[in-house]
């Protein structure tokens, strides 16, 4: 017989600036620390623009790279 594994309904997540566990979660996809003013909305990109860049860039050399590809 198969016992399910025991989990909270809401487990408490370790807040990534001030290391307590007293992050929830805040409506669809945004993590509120209740000890500091962290926050992050998971339906963002992480890393923002900056992150849009680097994917641009990364798009960039992989396009040099095959054109290399195709000259040799
Ligand atoms: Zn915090």
């Amino acid at each position: 017989m198969l016992v399910p594994y025991h989990q909270p309904h809401d487990p408490q997540i370790e807040c990534p600036q001030c290391r307590r566990h007293s992050v929830v979660r805040h409506g669809e996809s945004e993590y509120v620390c209740l000890n500091c003013d962290f926050r992050r909305d998971l339906s963002q990109p992480y890393l923002g623009g900056f992150g849009n860049v680097m994917l641009g860039l990364l798009a960039f050399g992989l396009v040099l790279f095959l054109g290399q590809l195709l000259h040799s």
